[in-house]
């Protein structure tokens, strides 16, 4: 467990807004918990390379004074506490692990191609800031450029399709051979970064790159610290589990415990031509491509949107799949739900609002019924 001073202080600040029992959420948690997404955020995660990132987020529920475990596979499992009851418990899944690269191969000129890992795409990442991991514990800068990148040179810089095999990292080093590259320590596989930049406007709009999920979690830990603030006991046994692997399919398909009758994902709601939804409200999705959620549950959500006066809608994900979703298919005999922030330009330079968070909050809240 690790000491935060500005934590302690907006401790303070929620502690005097929550002294009564089940009072409205205040948007101060809000912000507590787009400010905690942005700590996290900064933390590079890729799946596959997540441990200082779980590390981040176990500290940081053991902080409120939760029972947190780390998970073999490298989630985090966090228990709520609550008590034992006839509909047994509920989990609510976030994921911590974010699109990133690996280098797939280091070139003859000492340029490198990389495969992506997850969603990641080339053309919206092309003149990214990268970090790059070697397995010594080392980092080195470098950047996502199209290969022959300046304009004064390739007139043809338009008209190329960016992917990647026409991106490609140039390290901020002196390298100019493979040998030169591999005498820094760096060799095929190691973790590539593009920088988050995350930044939170005084307008109140969070922009970054992998607000999904990294924003559902910080919505998860401002969750906690609500019923820690108030000192809430929960009717219901509820458990929070941050797993590691969504963006590549498998992060919820273990790791539930046994009680555990509805998990329901809180990850992006999604934005865009077609759907309802803005990066200022939450979104309860009723279908994504793994088909339609469970009806009862998001029945149960949105009667706990209207509840706790949340600006929500419900709308249908194009193309989409979530950690419920990947427990479903591995077995576990769960109904399933899935609410978010509105995140536009999901998988690229996300943008969301701490009013979609404030406003998924409230319905994890009235779900709750806390
Ligand atoms: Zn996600």
């Amino acid at each position: 467990m690790r000491s935060e001073p500005g934590l302690i202080f907006l401790l303070s600040i929620c502690a005097r807004t929550f002294i009564i029992y089940g009072m409205e959420l205040d948007r101060t948690c809000a912000e507590y918990a787009s400010q905690k997404a942005v700590e996290l955020l900064n933390i590079d995660s890729p799946s596959g390379f997540t441990k200082k990132a779980a590390l981040w987020v176990r500290d940081s529920f053991a902080s409120l004074g939760f029972d947190v475990c780390l998970t073999n596979k490298g989630a985090v499992l966090v228990d709520l506490g609550g008590q034992k009851s006839e509909n047994g418990a509920v989990l609510f899944a976030a994921h911590a692990d974010t699109l990133g690269a690996v280098i797939a191969e280091i070139k003859g000129n000492g340029r490198l191609r990389i495969s992506p890992v997850g969603g990641l795409k080339a053309c919206n990442t092309e003149t990214e800031n990268v970090c790059i991991y070697n397995r010594n514990g080392d980092s080195f800068e470098g950047t996502i450029q199209l290969i022959n990148a300046s304009s004064h040179v390739n007139k043809d810089l338009d008209s190329i399709t960016r992917d990647f095999n026409t991106v490609e990292v140039v390290l901020d080093e002196d390298v100019r051979s493979a040998d030169d590259v591999r005498k820094l320590g760096l060799e095929v596989g190691d973790f590539v970064c593009p920088s988050p930049r995350a930044r939170i406007t005084s307008s109140g709009y969070i922009k970054s790159r992998y607000l999904d999920d990294k924003l559902s979690v910080g919505i998860l830990l401002g969750i906690a610290k609500y019923i820690k603030d108030n000192q809430i006991s929960l009717n219901r046994k509820v458990y929070f589990l941050i797993t590691v692997y969504e963006e590549v399919g498998h992060g919820g398909s273990t790791s539930i415990p046994s009680d555990v009758r509805e998990a329901i994902s809180v990850d992006m709601g999604c934005v865009g031509d077609g759907l309802r939804c803005t990066e200022r409200q939450a979104s309860i999705c009723v279908k994504d491509s793994g088909g339609p959620y469970d009806y009862d549950v998001t029945d149960a959500l949105i009667k706990a949107a209207v509840r706790a006066k949340a600006d929500y809608v419900t709308d249908v994900y194009p193309f989409y799949g979530s950690d419920v979703e990947a427990a479903l298919r591995a077995g576990y005999d769960i109904k399933h739900g899935l609410i978010g922030s509105g995140v536009y330009a999901s998988h690229g330079y996300e943008r969301s609002h701490v009013d979609g968070v404030w406003n998924t909050m409230k319905v994890i809240k009235g779900y709750l019924g806390i």
